[in-house]
């Protein structure tokens, strides 16, 4: 049923607002209007996705944090400094890129075991408002999408542990949202001992079909998907042959130095903002609705 007839002023701000750029608008009212509360899931990436982008990314909050020893701070930033050109270079084949990132997490794994990494590490990292806050708005829509009851699956190459805190930090651990990433396993005095399976999740194999059967069997008759990313990787998040009419949200990193234009042409609307989500998910919801 189309309901946006019946919200023009939030349809407008959808559409005029000069940080939100769409290229199509026919196609995301098309989208929007075929979509249904009932049917709808919502995947996203967390790391300044659901986060600002603030430059504090995923495992290096460990280092940046100063609560590590110094031995740790050098050796995980020797390893940045080896690994990072080969994750933002765009000519390695995806099976390259794939073993060394594989390879990477591995190893920044093996510093936590090696260095002792206690979960109260991760509590301190997060209590900390400087180094992870939400992008704006983006606790709003959490809350909306739990008092719909809508499944909101973050699909992350974090921590399990970091974001579990985080939510549960911020307020926004709810029934609805389904975290799928990396969970350290800890001993019985709290030092990282390893993570609870056998596949890393970093940041090339972020994967719908690789999400635990019960998650996938959960979600298998939610056809209408909202999917948050910032990163061109996370593109792979979805099979795009299945997922025809998934609404397609993407914050744009100014920092990244990213060019709109080309962005344009892939997703369904683009948002030109480090920090705002400019309520864009919460008012297609409310256009859902
Ligand atoms: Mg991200």
């Amino acid at each position: 049923m189309t309901l946006f007839i019946f919200y023009p002023s939030k349809m407008n701000s959808l559409f005029t607002d000069p940080l939100i750029h769409i290229k199509d608008k026919d196609t995301v009212k098309r989208k929007i209007s075929k979509f249904s509360l009932d049917k709808l899931q919502i995947v996203s990436d967390f790391d300044s996705t659901i986060t600002q982008d603030n430059g504090h990314t995923s495992w290096s909050l460990f280092s940046k944090s100063w609560l590590m020893p110094d031995e740790y701070i050098k050796e995980r930033d020797d390893y940045f400094k080896y690994y990072y050109p080969f994750e933002i270079d765009a000519t390695l084949s995806f099976e390259k890129k794939d073993f060394l990132m594989r390879e990477w997490w591995t190893k920044h794994l093996e510093l936590f075991i090696k260095y002792k990494l206690n979960i109260n590490i991760i509590d301190k990292i997060i209590q900390k408002d400087s180094f992870v806050d939400f992008r704006h708005w983006m606790k709003e829509f959490m809350d909306i999408s739990a008092t719909l009851n809508i499944p909101f699956i973050i699909l992350s190459a974090w921590i399990t542990n970091t974001i579990n805190e985080f939510l549960s930090y911020k307020e926004a651990q709810f029934d609805n949202i389904h975290i799928v990433s990396n969970e350290l396993k800890f001993d019985n005095d709290w030092f990282c001992v390893g993570i609870n399976k056998d596949i890393i999740i970093h940041s090339e194999n972020k994967d719908e079909h690789d999400m635990p059967a019960h998650i996938q069997e959960m979600v298998k008759w939610k056809t209408d998907i909202i999917l948050l990313w910032d990163s061109l990787t996370d593109t792979k998040m979805i099979d795009e042959e299945l997922r025809e009419w998934a609404l397609k949200i993407w914050f744009l990193a100014e920092m990244k130095n990213h060019s709109k234009d080309k962005f344009m042409d892939s997703f369904d609307i683009v948002i030109a903002s480090n920090y705002d989500s400019l309520r864009v998910p919460e008012m297609v919801l409310e256009l859902i609705k």
